[in-house]
């Protein structure tokens, strides 16, 4: 097997079990090596790291899958790691619909795998690990007998790795409009044109931790895009609820699920800019018992981060002002840029502005179907925070 020397002076990150290798972090590599090879990599003393593939047009050039000398990279592995995820997800009670993989949270860098009933919908991110997609096939018919499994890799950072944007069926084509059950309510998923996967499974935890503040409640919820949330608040109980999403076609699906549960006499849609409305009504005078954000990731890099801290303040300040005293702000941020730490931080900020007391009512992550790794920073990239407003 090749081989590559990282050099004597590297950050402590991967001694402590962060997967990445950088160019700027490698001494030596063997020559001829095909990108996506799987290497063995060494310290610069000769201590073994661990194997994985490698792609030298990357930033980051090598991707460990194991630690384990012993392991031999073969389909067998790859299938016994997609068994250990299922073990996993079967495990914390998260079947029916999951992220079965999470990659590197899940020791498979750049694989992504959602699970909704019994379709599936892959993401091969990196070159190294786009080799094995029919292997990732294999281990699905095995271990869970698909129906359907579906390609989403119309993603640019595939653009990185040299690989094309594109999406299709990976088996017999199936109707890509589905329908899934979260917590007793009915969803419909467009796998094909969908945001991300389609779904955002992430919050499925965060969905149920609303279900008491809501009851009786005249709800706001902003981004809403299929209305998950603002669905959930519906059948939790609330009195009436607005959701608004800038694409129209996210307010057009949002309003067929909200039919689809016989709801729609209690949530409607409407499709508009979050930053102006919620201007304009605060100027109005409009109150809610309930407001809840789920905005996107403002910034995708480092250097824009004060982009995404401005988006932040902005729109929880003004979700805060629209907010009956004691009442809720139910608000979310799903880019790993922005620290926990640092979102408290803005929210903070964000209270001062709007001249209003606020009480931490539960802060947690992304659904345990996604685990944190400590050392890996962007496997912890969600936050919920659930306020009282005073
Ligand atoms: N709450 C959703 C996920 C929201 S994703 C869920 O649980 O499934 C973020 C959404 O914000 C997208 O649907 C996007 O269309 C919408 N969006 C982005 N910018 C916006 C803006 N300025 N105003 C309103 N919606 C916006």
């Amino acid at each position: 097997m090749k081989k590559v020397v990282l050099k004597k002076k590297i950050s402590q990150r991967i001694g402590r079990g962060h997967p990445w290798i950088f160019a700027n972090e490698v001494e030596t590599i063997d020559n001829e090596i095909k990108a996506g090879e799987i290497v063995e990599v060494f310290f610069y003393d000769g201590k073994f790291v661990g194997k994985g593939y490698i792609n030298t047009r990357s930033q980051i050039v090598i991707r460990l899958l194991t630690r384990n000398r012993k392991d031999e990279i073969n389909e067998q592995f790859f299938i016994d790691r997609i068994g250990q995820c299922w073990e996993y997800r079967k495990k914390i009670g998260y079947t029916e619909n999951c992220r079965l993989v999470f990659g590197e949270a899940d020791q498979l860098p750049q694989l992504v795998i959602d699970k909704f009933n019994d379709y599936f919908v892959i993401q091969t991110l990196a070159l190294g690990i786009d080799l094995w997609k029919s292997t990732f096939i294999k281990a699905l018919q095995e271990i869970v007998q698909p129906r359907g499994i579906y390609e989403r890799n119309d993603v640019p950072v595939r653009e990185l790795e040299g690989l094309p944007l594109q999406k299709g069926f990976l088996s017999v084509p199936f109707d890509p409009k589905i329908i899934i059950t979260e917590n007793g309510l009915k969803f419909y998923i467009d796998i094909e044109n969908g945001q991300k996967t389609g779904y955002f499974l992430d919050q499925q935890a965060n969905r149920r931790a609303i279900e008491h503040i809501v009851k009786g409640a005249e709800v706001l919820g902003a981004f809403a895009y299929t209305g998950t949330f603002e669905i959930h608040a519906a059948s939790y109980g609330a009195k009436s609820v607005l959701g608004i999403d800038i694409s129209e076609n996210a307010t057009r699906q949002a309003t067929e699920n909200a039919k689809l549960n016989h709801l729609e006499n209690i949530v409607r849609f409407e499709s508009a800019n979050a930053f102006d409305k919620l201007k304009q009504w605060t100027k109005e005078g409009r109150l809610y018992d309930v407001v809840m954000l789920d905005p996107p990731a403002f910034t995708k890099s480092r250097e824009t981060i004060q982009k995404a801290i401005t988006g932040y303040k902005e729109i929880n300040l003004r979700g805060m002002k629209l907010v009956r005293p004691g009442g809720f702000l139910v608000t979310s941020s799903c880019t790993n840029l922005v620290s926990p730490e640092l979102f408290l931080q803005i929210i903070q900020m964000a209270a001062m502005d709007a001249r209003r007391k606020i009480r931490q009512v539960v802060f947690q992550t992304q659904s345990p179907d996604h685990p944190v790794i400590w050392e890996i920073e962007s496997t912890h990239y969600l936050k919920f925070l659930i306020l009282q407003i005073l």
